[in-house]
């Protein structure tokens, strides 16, 4: 394990994990990371994108170098019904050229690669490695701050800060007393197959040149009533695809994810875009949807908590704001050792979260699960909706335009009252993700 005390240790080499590792590694500190699997990403789960502005934080003009699957020029958001779909999309070209603007990825490779440039900047990996407590010591009256860690195999490291970066599960941040167990209602689960297919297939299915990327973000159809989504992301030479809902509906309207991928899988119109790719990975992760009410106590004397297990997600956006949210808490702890006390500065971490930009969404969008809640089929008759809509719109006929019109009004009105229609719209583009 190398030394039994360091300045900081970080529990959790992903995204949120490796930043801050890396930044205080870059800030002279010495810095243990702490991995429970096999190697950084071995356990981790993602769509997905890696999103250039917020990454290039972390690590300048990083495209040079990550592995990265490939650029995206072309996004679409699709209403998806049993034999339709309402398409809405952008093609952009200028994304296909450095600096980009968004990039897939497969996160076995892209946290290894994170967790390596930690380690260039000086931090120690230890892979394996489950930390199972924290160690404490109590000062003055009656405090009491973290001063190391107790891992699975009894060993104890010492240092002046933790920085918890465990993910969604956040078993030590509730140990610790900063957050509350997690309930089915506050979580997605998602699962998702990597099929196998050569580049070209890909770039003639999804109209790309050489080497671009698409995505197709879907509603509707694919998580069977629930609130949820499937998705379809292009790679170098396979296809990303997944889906799932709220983990509460999972459970309540009996659903098994395992059949929603299958039955997304052979839908008639995705089925074209996976003709002949063969699966060669199988993952499931959740994804912590709890909102602002589910943000835990960000800090406590020698601690700090990031990423998903300070539930930092906004839209299909988490693997950033993680990166993000981890060099906040690295430049916090270097600060902290500068100032040599690793109490009551961390509180810096705080207020840095609470000023960024996407704890503004987080806390402008503080209803949409409560939304949701309420309005369970708000995904189902929002599709349905658009796609009758269109069906009677594209449908050659010999009525006059006005009444065409006020048979696709009443489409939707027959449904649901319009205004709902418009709010279920409103509170899909912020919660879908899509973009
Ligand atoms: C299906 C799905 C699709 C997604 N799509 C996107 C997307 O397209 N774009 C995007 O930006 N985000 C996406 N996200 C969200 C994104 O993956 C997360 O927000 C991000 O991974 C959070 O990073 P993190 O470092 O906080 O946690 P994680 O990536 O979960 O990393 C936590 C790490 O801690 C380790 N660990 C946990 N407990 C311990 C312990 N006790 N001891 C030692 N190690 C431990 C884990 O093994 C893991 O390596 C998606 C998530 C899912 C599930």
């Amino acid at each position: 394990m190398g030394n039994d005390r360091y300045d900081a240790v970080v529990v959790g080499a992903g995204p949120a994990g490796s930043s801050a590792a890396l930044t205080m590694a870059e800030n002279n500190m010495s810095v243990l990371l702490l991995e429970r699997g096999e190697y950084p990403g071995a356990k981790n789960v993602f769509g997905g994108t890696i999103y250039r502005q917020p990454t290039e934080i972390i690590v300048p003009a990083f495209w040079e170098e990550a592995p990265l699957e490939r650029p995206i020029t072309s996004e679409e958001l699709w209403l998806l019904d049993n034999d339709s779909a309402v398409k809405i999309g952008f093609t952009g070209l200028r994304f296909a050229k450095p600096p980009y603007n968004k990039f897939t990825a497969l996160r076995s490779k892209f946290d290894r690669w994170l967790a390596d440039r930690a380690q260039k900047a000086g931090a120690h990996l230890v892979t394996n490695a489950l930390v199972k407590d924290l160690i404490y010591e109590e000062y003055g009256a009656r405090n009491r701050k973290v001063v190391g860690v107790l891992l699975g195999s009894g060993d104890r490291i010492y240092s002046d800060i933790v920085i918890l970066a465990e993910g969604v599960t956040g078993n030590l941040a509730e140990i610790a007393g900063l957050r509350k167990k997690i309930t089915p209602d506050s979580l997605t689960l998602y699962v998702k197959e990597i099929l196998e297919l050569p580049s070209d297939k890909i770039e003639e299915r999804f109209n790309l040149e050489k080497g671009e990327g698409a995505i197709l973000g879907m509603v509707g159809y694919p998580s069977s009533g629930a609130i949820g989504k499937g998705a379809v992301f292009t790679n170098k030479d396979s296809i990303s695809i997944m889906v799932g809902a709220y983990l509460n509906q999972i459970i309540e309207k009996g659903l098994n994810p395992f059949m929603l991928m299958q039955r997304l899988k052979s839908h008639p119109i995705i089925k074209r875009l996976i003709e002949g790719a063969k699966t060669i990975e199988f993952q499931a992760h959740t994804i912590p949807k709890g909102g602002y009410k589910q943000i835990p106590r960000l800090s406590a004397p020698g601690l700090m908590v990031t990423g998903d297990a300070a539930v930092m997600i906004v839209g299909r956006r988490g693997t950033d704001l993680a990166m993000l949210a981890g060099k906040f808490a690295g430049e916090t702890a270097a600060q902290a050792k500068a100032a040599h006390n690793f109490s009551e500065p961390l509180a810096a971490y705080d207020k840095k979260v609470s000023s960024s930009f996407f704890m503004h969404d987080i806390k402008a969008h503080r209803g949409t699960k409560d939304y949701y809640r309420r309005y369970p089929d708000a995904d189902f008759l929002l599709t349905k909706a658009a796609n009758d809509m269109a069906y009677e719109y594209f449908t050659v006929d010999m009525l006059p335009f006005n009444q065409k019109f006020e048979k696709i009004i009443g489409k939707i009105a027959n449904l649901q009252p319009l205004p709902k229609t418009l709010a279920d719209v409103y509170q899909g583009f912020f919660h879908w993700g899509v973009f």
